[in-house]
């Protein structure tokens, strides 16, 4: 019997994951919250979840590293997706990616065509595509967390982050002022691994479809 890994990240995916693994017959036996475990096992001995870096998994599945994995659309984008085949939209952990500035800065005057705009995010490759749609020119400035601080200290006039309740947002002073795309997270496999292992990735990604929550109105 050949080994299953499944790669995951801490928190909203690994929780919003857990229901779908039960349509599977899996159950993780550890909980991540409170393990240091890196490599968690579960009820299923050839199945087990490796705990990773959100950025990370889809390199991970990729370079064969996992099997399978649970990515935002917003990292998927980020990552490129090459090697990777993605078979299901599982319709978790939704947020949108949107632009956000301060609550007193001008946005619709800053964004005249052909103007040019300071933007801190860690997505530039959504940002830079986005803006350019829009004939905007971008100085980007990459970050890996925190962007909201960015426009409050005069690092950037604009971000382009996750957005969820916008409470965030509010708590310092920022306005969402576009909505660039909707995103949930998504099941990617390894190409290779799909056609080496295919009874069992099969099973899991069937399982996987049949419990994904329904669209809500
Ligand atoms: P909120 O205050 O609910 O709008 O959440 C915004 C904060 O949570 C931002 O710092 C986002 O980067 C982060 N966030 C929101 N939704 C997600 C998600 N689905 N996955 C990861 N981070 C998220």
């Amino acid at each position: 019997m050949s080994m299953i890994t499944l790669a995951l990240s801490k928190g909203r995916i690994f929780d919003e994951t857990l229901p779908l693994l039960a349509a599977a017959g899996i159950e993780v036996l550890e909980d991540p919250e409170k393990s240091r475990k890196l490599i968690l096992p579960t009820n299923q001995p050839d199945v087990r979840v490796v705990l990773v870096r959100a950025t990370d998994v889809p390199t991970y599945v990729e370079y064969g590293g996992a099997d399978l994995g649970v990515t935002g659309k917003d990292t998927l984008i980020e990552h490129g997706g090459q090697g990777l085949y993605q078979p299901l939209d599982l319709r978790i952990a939704k947020c949108r990616v949107s632009v956000a500035v301060r609550d007193d800065f001008d946005y619709a005057q800053a964004v005249k065509k052909g103007s040019r705009l300071k933007v801190a995010t860690k997505y530039t490759s959504i940002a830079r595509d986005f803006f350019a749609s829009k004939g905007v020119h971008v100085d980007m400035v990459k970050l890996y967390g925190s962007m909201e601080l960015a426009p409050l200290i005069g690092l950037s006039d604009a971000i382009v982050d996750l957005v969820s309740t916008g409470n965030t947002l509010k708590a310092n002073h920022l306005v969402e002022v576009e909505r660039i795309m909707d995103i949930s997270s998504h099941l990617v496999v390894n190409q290779a691994a799909l056609k080496l292992k295919q009874a069992p990735l099969r099973r899991i990604i069937d399982a996987f479809a049949s419990a994904i929550p329904a669209p809500k109105n």
